[in-house]
């Protein structure tokens, strides 16, 4: 199941830990700890070279999130932070324009 899904704190520590610091300033709490045990679904796939969105759950093909789905902006030191939470659970990341120097291609 989910086991096969990588932390998401092991692949980018420094987001998992800035979005942590923000979802606590934001009263988020629940959130927060969530966020320490999110699972790299899979990647954004949109080819956007400044997006490094990711799903943290299966996304139901096709369908909209429904009535449970709320949107969570917040605003990181640089670039762009948004969670898709659906009944409390993150279901979505996205991060965009945060590529600095620490990231970029190594070529
Ligand atoms: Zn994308």
């Amino acid at each position: 199941m989910e086991q096969d899904h990588p932390l998401v704190r092991e692949v980018f520590p420094d987001l998992v830990t800035e979005l942590i610091t923000l979802l606590e300033h934001e009263g988020e709490r629940e959130l927060a700890v969530c966020a320490w045990d999110l699972r790299l679904v899979e990647e954004c796939g949109c080819g956007d070279d400044f997006c490094q969105s990711f799903r943290t759950a299966p996304h139901p093909q096709g369908r909209p999130y429904g009535a449970g789905h709320r949107c969570v902006p917040l605003l990181p030191s640089r670039g762009m932070l948004c969670l898709d939470v659906v009944d409390g659970r993150i279901m979505y990341v996205e991060v965009l324009d945060r590529l600095g120097s620490s990231a970029q291609l190594p070529y």
